[in-house]
């Protein structure tokens, strides 16, 4: 329960509170609430080492190579995680173009259902569990994987077990033939729902998966290579190879691999594509973004500014689809502004683990000193910064949520991904001027609109040159709901029926 103004100083500002009373008027600025610390105390079953999953076993990687992977909200280590060179990506791909042959691409939907079923509840059963390790992996806060990651994980199984058994009702008047074996590589921010939106829509369909999970992060895939065994799943369909970028590659392009999907950096999936040129490989890349979130002054207000909140600051803005850009139209602008300042004031900074907590660790130090480094180069170009005068805690990697009002388009901050809990605001007069703001960037993965008009919605949401426009809300995600982005955010789509479509070869019936 919260506690009302009982502190006679606060943890978060160390500014003194009233203990009674009225609070007086600058504490309408700072902490109003304080809420006693929250710990989750769920335990996450960590092993003290993981090896690399192939073939259905955990197994040691060949070169004997192990590396770290550590809590980003202390810095301490929490496991080590096997390795992955060339070899044992050559022995994954080895196993999933058996298991696709001997078993997975015969077996009927209505048994790969049955497996893909179990999975998901198998996951719900320990779900607190999962969310725990994600949190402690990865510095995401425990209310998001426990509300949202991991749910959202096992809803991808549900949805796609749904699938297996309807897939001639995908394409009416085609047959739907699996690809063969898919090679899979996601990032740190999502790592178990990413993995999710890759591995369910290909087992529905009959494709056998090698996946790499992300340097950081790779504890929930490794438990979750648990429930693939738990689940009884045949020997090789999901197969998981850890490390960083030089095991991405090897996955990527390899020769058995009828398929690759990526999620990650823009400038890593063109690399990636340049790579597979001239093969016959079929590719989805889901990449970075740069996102308009877009209020007009008919808005409702208090309810703009949540979604702008959650917009951007959810998950650290470690999100593709962040609502980075606030683009307020012209009348309204201070107001908002005003509106943010105060938001930002009481969102909670610190312990992932803490319940209460709305902005947790920062992923990784690499990323940290990429966000450091271009809220300087805001600064320095003039933007005017706003952030909430929390106390970060001593250990762990952690940023501030900041506000830059007074950016223009030629901004860096207005043009690159961040990556992290950092709003760039900028006005508007006319409709037309937000449609072209909103489209000024090589990126087109999501969009917000926030107005009472319907037909506004409707001619933002065509106008707008982006894979998702959310209006009235913002980052809200259905596994029936495909996914994905135009220009530099990449090409194909995760979730709902266009996602089966991309994990599947066409024939006429
Ligand atoms: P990243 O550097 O591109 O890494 C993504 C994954 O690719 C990681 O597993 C990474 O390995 C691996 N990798 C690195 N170099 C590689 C290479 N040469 N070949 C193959 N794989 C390679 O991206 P990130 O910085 O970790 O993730 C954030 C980015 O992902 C942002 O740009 C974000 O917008 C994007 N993202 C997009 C979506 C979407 O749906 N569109 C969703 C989530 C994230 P290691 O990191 O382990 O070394
Ligand atoms: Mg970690």
């Amino acid at each position: 329960m919260p506690s009302i103004n009982k502190k006679t100083s606060s943890p978060r500002t160390g500014r003194s509170t009233r203990r009674r009373g009225r609070p007086a008027p600058e504490l309408i600025f700072g902490d109003l609430w304080e809420f006693d610390p929250a710990p989750e105390t769920a335990d996450p079953r960590l092993q003290p080492r993981y090896d690399l999953f192939i073939n259905g076993q955990f197994v040691r990687p060949r070169s004997g190579k192990y590396f770290d992977s550590i809590n980003p909200a202390n810095e301490r280590k929490l496991a080590e995680i096997a390795l992955a060179g060339s070899a044992d990506v050559d022995a994954a791909y080895a196993a999933a173009q058996d298991a696709f042959q001997s078993t997975w691409s015969r077996m009927p939907g209505r048994e790969r259902a049955k497996y893909l079923f179990r999975i998901a509840r198998l996951l719900q059963d320990r779900a607190r569990e999962f969310a725990v390790a994600e949190t402690l992996d990865g510095g995401k806060p425990i209310k998001e994987s426990r509300d949202f990651d991991v749910p959202m994980a096992a809803a991808h199984f549900f949805y796609h077990a749904g699938w297996a058994d309807k897939l001639e009702y995908v394409a009416p008047g085609r047959q739907l033939a699996p690809l063969g074996v898919v090679g899979q590589v996601i990032p740190w921010n999502f790592p178990l729902l990413m993995l999710a939106w890759k591995v369910a829509p290909a087992l529905a369909t009959g494709n056998t998966v090698v996946l790499k999970p992300a340097e950081t992060t790779s504890i929930t895939a490794l438990k979750f290579a648990g429930i693939l065994q738990d689940a009884g799943l045949p020997p090789g369909v999901v197969n998981f190879v850890c490390g960083a970028g030089e095991t991405g590659a090897a996955v990527m392009a390899h020769p058995v691999a009828a398929k690759v999907a990526f999620t990650g950096s823009t400038e890593v999936g063109k690399a990636i594509m340049r790579s597979l040129a001239g093969t016959e490989k079929k590719m989805t890349m889901e990449l970075g973004g740069k996102a308009a979130n877009i209020v007009f002054d008919d808005a409702p207000l208090d309810q703009a500014v949540e979604g702008i909140v959650n917009g951007i600051f959810f998950n650290q803005g470690h999100v593709c689809c962040a609502g980075s850009r606030l683009l307020v139209h012209e009348p309204i602008a201070e107001r908002v502004l005003a509106k943010l300042k105060l938001r930002l004031n009481v969102l909670r900074v610190g312990d992932p683990m803490d319940k209460n907590t709305d902005i947790g660790a920062i992923n990784s130090k690499p990323q940290l000193e990429k966000i450091r480094r271009l809220v300087a180069s805001g600064v320095k170009e003039g933007a005017e910064m706003f952030q909430p005068p929390c106390r970060l805690p001593a250990q762990g990697y952690y940023f501030r949520p900041t506000l830059f009002s007074g950016v223009t388009m030629s901004h860096r901050i207005a043009r690159e991904e961040i990556f992290g809990p950092v709003l760039s605001i900028l006005t508007f007069r006319t409709v037309d001027e937000a449609i072209e703001k909103a489209n000024n960037t090589a990126y087109g993965l999501s969009a917000g609109v926030w107005t009472d008009k319907g037909s506004r919605i409707l001619k933002l949401s065509t106008a707008l040159k982006a894979g998702v426009v959310w209006a009235n809300t913002y980052n809200r995600f259905d596994p029936s709901s495909p996914f994905g982005g135009y220009k530099e955010s990449g090409f194909g789509r995760e979730g709902g029926r266009h996602g089966l479509l991309d994990y599947t070869r066409l024939a006429p019936v």
